[in-house]
């Protein structure tokens, strides 16, 4: 007997029809000796009707108003999936997440969870082997006691955190596809799904454009080093043996995993925008004109990029910011254009960046080097590079997007035979 964490993407809980299909999953679980707590999204599109509600109501609305009505999605299906689990003679109970209650900052539409107390939830599972149905994506703020949201895909982040409060052995995430995949299989057929993956290389995935999960749910997991497990909602419940190991991927700490390759998969992203500044002055002070109002912007860099001046007199700079955030950074810099002192600006916004992961990387030389090799063979140019300990990043033109991700993964061995 264990204990688990059910999660429950939008798809999966889209209409009654599969509200029924996921209470057939946890009765699986239960049936099997499990405790569980079930946490749910949304139905989905519900969220962005939502959103789009909030902003056709007023652009510039109240960020705790707005909590109160997105949030109200999550309310819905857990309450759905408590009836359909009783008709079926389960014993559940929902919760909001202020009945909990999961405690979180106080930064409202993008909270951080701080602290849930899963003593009730736990305490029920000994009592009465009651199932917890648990609204995702919501907290409370205990300052004010207002309901707060944790930023768009939150609801991974609540099923990670709650199976962390509630010493689950396993948080699962059920989902619109049966695992993480080398690349995005949409546009490499070729990819492998990956029978498991570290949390670092998890994290970099996630965070450079991989959709599977939300960043901060596996930043969570790697804290406190609970294994998530991502699998299929749309495989038939009464075909998966719960004592078996059903297709998917399981996100772990690096050391269960034995046999692993250099590289473990590779990202893209098309939501980038490349500003380049000509001819600035060079000499101290000059990166801290052009990064500091960004910075108080609130605008994220990503890559930068500066080269050596020839003449020790002048030097272009390129660096790039989320394309949403583009307008904006182009204004913040040409309003500080005396004080940063360049000639010319450059942009771009059909770019998009291409990103290699892998933690064996650390112990490999040379990684980067082939791509480079096998990309400018293909005629692709790369407009900037970072690097880091376990990945690296290429911009390049947003139309070779697709060319340059089958290259890599060719050419690191991922294709599947
Ligand atoms: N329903 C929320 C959203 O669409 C939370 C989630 O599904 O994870 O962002
Ligand atoms: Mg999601």
């Amino acid at each position: 007997m264990g204990r688990l964490v059910m999660k429950f993407g939008g798809t999966s809980v889209a209409n009654i029809d599969r509200i029924r299909n996921v209470a057939r999953h946890v009765k699986r679980e239960v049936d099997a000796g499990h405790d569980v707590a079930v946490v749910v999204s949304a139905m989905s599109g519900k969220t962005n009707e939502l959103v789009d509600w909030c902003r056709d109501a007023s652009p510039l609305h109240d960020a705790r108003e707005y909590d109160a009505v997105v949030a109200s999605g999550e309310q819905v299906t857990s309450g759905l999936l408590a009836i359909v689990l009783q008709g079926i003679g389960i014993q559940a109970r929902s919760w909001q997440g202020w009945q909990i209650p999961i405690k979180t900052s106080d930064a409202h539409a993008s909270a951080r969870i701080l602290e849930i107390d899963g003593t009730e939830i736990m305490n029920r599972f000994a009592d009465r082997k009651e199932v917890a149905v648990i609204a995702g994506f919501q907290g409370i703020n205990p300052q004010n006691n207002r309901i707060t949201t944790l930023g768009r895909g939150g609801s991974d982040t609540s099923a990670v955190a709650i199976a962390a409060a509630i010493r689950a052995d396993r948080c699962d995430i059920y989902t619109d596809v049966d695992g993480v995949y080398t690349t995005d299989p949409r546009v490499v057929p070729k990819a492998r799904r990956l029978d498991k993956i570290a949390f670092e290389d998890m994290l970099e995935l996630a965070s450079l454009g991989a959709k599977v999960l939300q960043v901060r749910s596996v930043e969570l997991g790697m804290v406190h080093n609970m294994p998530v497990f991502v699998r299929s909602s749309f495989d038939k419940p009464e075909d998966i043996d719960p004592h078996g190991t059903p297709p998917g991927t399981l996100i772990c700490s690096e050391e269960e995993i034995m046999e692993s390759h250099v590289v473990t998969g590779i990202a893209f992203t098309k939501d980038e925008a490349q500003i380049s500044l000509r001819q600035i002055e060079d000499k101290p002070g000059v990166a801290a004109a052009i990064f500091g109002p960004l910075a108080d912007a609130n605008i994220n860099v990503d890559m930068i990029v500066q080269n050596v001046s020839e003449d020790g007199k002048t030097t272009d700079l390129t660096f790039t910011v989320p394309a949403s955030d583009y307008n904006r950074a182009r204004d913040t810099i040409t309003s500080s254009k005396a004080k940063i002192g360049y000639v010319r600006l450059d942009s771009a916004t059909d770019v998009s960046k291409v990103s290699v992961i892998g933690s064996g990387m650390r112990s490999h030389a040379g990684v980067a080097a082939k791509a480079f090799k096998a990309l400018s063979e293909r005629n692709i140019n790369i407009r900037a590079i970072t690097t880091s300990e376990i990945k690296f990043s290429v911009l390049i033109d947003a139309a070779y997007t697709e060319l340059a991700v089958r290259t890599l993964h060719t050419l690191y061995g991922l294709d599947q035979a």
